[in-house]
């Protein structure tokens, strides 16, 4: 049986990458599931039905946008709703810009403040008082190696990133005797349609090409010389839902082929 069997996950960003993963891989442990982010209806349509199919368990879609305070509750509610509770939360919706500071666009700066940090503010705080009341619960981040060290070019990622190593820290010790752990997940380099995008503006702000992009940026600062796989990102946000990491709680877990490291 699996873990989450009866339970239920709110995932932030998964219709895509590294939040599909996640989604998948709790509804592989029994969790029903709540998908959100962004997409062409058909193609959102055509996840959500894979996850009930592929998993036996129940899968609704908000597309609630994770820059808006409301819709944010909104999505915690609909979990609620729909399926009596949300047990685990994951926020890992997520947008990059990259450009020099002094050429940073302000909308782009606004943005990934909200979407990436300001976004599990609203979502933690929406989803800790069921928690609460049911005495369980786990809450997990996306942060990523942007919170632990910095690149040029990325300002708000790295700050919002640095952010959520933070708001995981403070909401744990709150919560820390409330049987919910919260702690946040920090990737290298893995391969999904974010880095993909952000190849093009690399290329123009380093006059580099594609290749040296890759080689010489991304996997520059990965000693494996491996990109991660999304699935190996799930198997350890599957793993901190598990009661063999009841203790695990205001932790920032490295998963970045060695980078953190040097
Ligand atoms: P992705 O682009 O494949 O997925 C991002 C998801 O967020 C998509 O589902 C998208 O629709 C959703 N999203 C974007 N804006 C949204 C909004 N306003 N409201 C709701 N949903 C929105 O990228 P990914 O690489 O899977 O990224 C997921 C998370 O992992 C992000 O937080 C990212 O910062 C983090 N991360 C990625 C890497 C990497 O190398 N790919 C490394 C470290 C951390």
């Amino acid at each position: 049986m699996g873990i989450l069997k009866g339970k239920v996950a709110v995932v932030t960003g998964s219709t895509s990458g590294i939040g599909l993963a996640y989604a998948r891989a709790f509804a592989g442990a029994g969790a029903n599931i709540v998908l959100n982010g962004m997409g062409a209806p058909a193609d959102v349509e055509k996840e959500r039905s894979a996850v009930e199919s592929d998993f036996g368990v129940k899968a609704v879609y908000s597309p609630a946008d994770m820059a808006k305070p409301n819709e944010i509750a909104e999505l915690v509610a609909l979990g609620e709703k729909t399926f009596g509770s949300v047990d685990v939360l994951v926020n890992n919706a997520g947008v990059q810009h990259v450009a020099p500071i002094e050429e940073f666009p302000i909308d782009k700066w606004n943005a990934i403040i909200a979407i990436n940090l300001s976004s599990a503010f609203h979502t933690i705080r929406a989803a800790v008082p069921g928690m609460k009341r049911r005495g369980w619960g786990r809450i997990i981040t996306t942060a990523s190696a942007h919170s632990q060290v910095a690149s040029p070019f990325k300002s708000a990622y790295v700050a919002a990133k640095h952010g959520i190593a933070g708001l995981t820290k403070t909401v744990a010790l709150e919560l820390a005797r409330s049987k919910i752990t919260c702690n946040c997940i920090s990737p290298g380099y893995v391969w999904t349609p974010l880095v993909e995008k952000q190849i093009p503006n690399t290329m123009k702000a380093r006059n580099m090409d594609r290749d040296q992009v890759i080689n010489d940026v991304l996997l520059a600062a990965q000693p494996t010389k491996e990109f991660v796989t999304v699935e190996q990102v799930a198997s350890l946000a599957l793993f901190l839902c598990g009661e063999g990491a009841a203790q695990i709680t205001g932790a920032n877990l490295s998963i970045d082929g060695g980078w953190t490291a040097a």
